[in-house]
Formats: C-alpha cells, sequence, structure tokens
C-alpha cells in the first residue's frame, strides 16, 4: 500500500476525492443515467423517457408553489404509537428510522402558499415516511390545512402518492379516511375548489377516500393509481393476470374509465393548477 501513498503525494488524479451523493441517477424505466441536476429542474421527470420519478413532498411542492410563499402548517403533529404496536420490530423504532432518513414526523407535509400569487391550501403525501400512509398525524395535518381553507376561503390542493392507511395504526388509520372525507364535505359546503393531484402510487385508503373526490382529479402520467397495489395481488394471481392488473391500474385506463378527469405532467403541473384555480375557484364571499 506504500506504493498508493507514494503516488498519492506526487499524482494529484489519484487522490480519491470525496464526491456529494446522488450525482448521477438511473432512471428506473429506460435505465438511462441521468445528472442530478438536470433531473431536480426538470421537477424529477426523466429527460429520456418522460418517466416522473417519485420526488420528495418538499420538491413537490418547491414544483408547485411560487418560490418562498410555502408555510407549514400542522409541524407540531407527530406520529405517535398509541397502540404499542409491534411487527417486526416495535412501531417507535420504524418511526424512529424514519423521521431520521426524511427528517419528516409524519408523512404528509402541509400548508399554505401561493400559486401565480394565488394563495392556496396545500398537503403533499411523503413517500419517503413509511410509504407515505395515513396515519393519525397524516390526517390531523390534512385536516388542518382544510380549516385554514374554510377560515381563509381558500382554494385546497391534496397531492396523494401513499400506499393507503397505516397498518401499524391499525382502525385508527382507517378512521382517518372517514375524518378528512367528513372535514371535506364542510369544506365543498363552503362552494370551495378542492383538486386532487393523484401521482405514483395511489392506492388503497387515501384512492378510496379524498384522494377519488376531488372537484378536479387530475393524475401525472402513467401513475399507479387503485385499491390493492401489486404487493398485494402479486401473491394470489398469475403473471399474466398480475401484469393486465397493472396496466388497468395506470393512470391512462383509470382516466378512460373517468375516474381521473385529466392527465397532466409535472412541469406543466403548476400551470394547469393556476388556470384552474383562476377558472374555477369562486369564494363564497365573493358569490354571496
Ligand atoms: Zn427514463
Amino acid at each position: 500500500m506504500n506504493w498508493f501513498n507514494k503516488l498519492k503525494s506526487g499524482i494529484q488524479t489519484l487522490v480519491r476525492r470525496r464526491m456529494p451523493d446522488r450525482v448521477w441517477v438511473k432512471c428506473e424505466r429506460c435505465e438511462q443515467i441521468i445528472y442530478q441536476k438536470q433531473l431536480e429542474k426538470n421537477t424529477g421527470i426523466c429527460p429520456h423517457c418522460k418517466h416522473h420519478v417519485r420526488i420528495s413532498s418538499a420538491e413537490y411542492i418547491a414544483a408547485v408553489l411560487d418560490k418562498g410563499s410555502f408555510e407549514e402548517i400542522g409541524r407540531e403533529v407527530k406520529s405517535t404509537d398509541p397502540l404499542a404496536f409491534v411487527d417486526l420490530k416495535p412501531y417507535p423504532e420504524r418511526l424512529k428510522e424514519y423521521r431520521k432518513r426524511v427528517q419528516m414526523d409524519a408523512a404528509v407535509l402541509a400548508g399554505t402558499g401561493k400559486i401565480d400569487k394565488m394563495r392556496v391550501g396545500i398537503a403533499v403525501h411523503e413517500i419517503g415516511f413509511i410509504g407515505g400512509s395515513l396515519g393519525s398525524a397524516e390526517g390531523e395535518r390534512i385536516c388542518r390545512v382544510i380549516e385554514r381553507c374554510m377560515r381563509d376561503q381558500l382554494p385546497l390542493i391534496i397531492v396523494s402518492r401513499s400506499g393507503g392507511a397505516r397498518m401499524q395504526e391499525s382502525v385508527l388509520s382507517l378512521m382517518q379516511m372517514a375524518k378528512v372525507n367528513a372535514a371535506l364535505s364542510q369544506f365543498s359546503a363552503e362552494g370551495l375548489l378542492f383538486i386532487s393531484v393523484l401521482t405514483d402510487p395511489t392506492t388503497a385508503g387515501v384512492a378510496a377516500s379524498y384522494a377519488s373526490i376531488g372537484d378536479v382529479n387530475i393524475a401525472e402520467p402513467n401513475a399507479l393509481i387503485g385499491f390493492t397495489g401489486p404487493r398485494i395481488t402479486g401473491s394470489s394471481v398469475s403473471a399474466a393476470e398480475m401484469e393486465a392488473l397493472r396496466q388497468a391500474q395506470r393512470a391512462e385506463q383509470v382516466l378512460e374509465h373517468g375516474f381521473v378527469d385529466m392527465i397532466v405532467s409535472r412541469n406543466q403541473m403548476k400551470a394547469t393548477l393556476s388556470q384552474l384555480i383562476a377558472m374555477l375557484a369562486s369564494p363564497r364571499k365573493e358569490s354571496a
């Protein structure tokens, strides 16, 4: 090893330099190598095949809101372990791991912000935190944004990216479906606009509740949208049936069957949301 040490002092190029993490990434669909900065600039869309890479909740908010306009709501609401649940490991241990990994205390980032200077309420699922699953903290954060929207007469956007209800919170997580939908009923009675954005994947309890009941439901291209995802059905059907199911649950098929209103690329999402809000949002104060 002395040989390397000798070279190290004489030849600069052999010195191993620390590279920042994830300078290059590989597209999971076309397998092309993409420069991370280019991917970020393109809102997480592969420049080669247009695949929409799953981005974080903070990145999504940066992609659709005016720069610097986001103000978080419900940051103090954190996932807890009311049932003392243990599966392969205790639930609090899982929470601790995910908190460290994504620097969040729940799988929803919520708040208010502006789209082309128009104020909106927004809640975005964080797929990196236990699959973006819906638990008590997530339901509460979404409801707090809905309440703020009602108070300030704002349109609401919920960006779903979730495997559904969180099994570690059992019936308490299932209850969040009803809780959020009940809040949305009150919101709707105020005559306010709710836009649901369904991204890859939107499945199970989230797809079966608030993600499907927007005044306008928008999907991202090729997003998986359905009740049971491949991990559940994969164990009980043949490969051919599995592939047919996978195709049936893609956004384009879901659009054909009328469950979503339009498919919009992520780099066009802000402009589309802006147009919809400008056309459709009519606060009760103005219409009364
Ligand atoms: Zn690609």
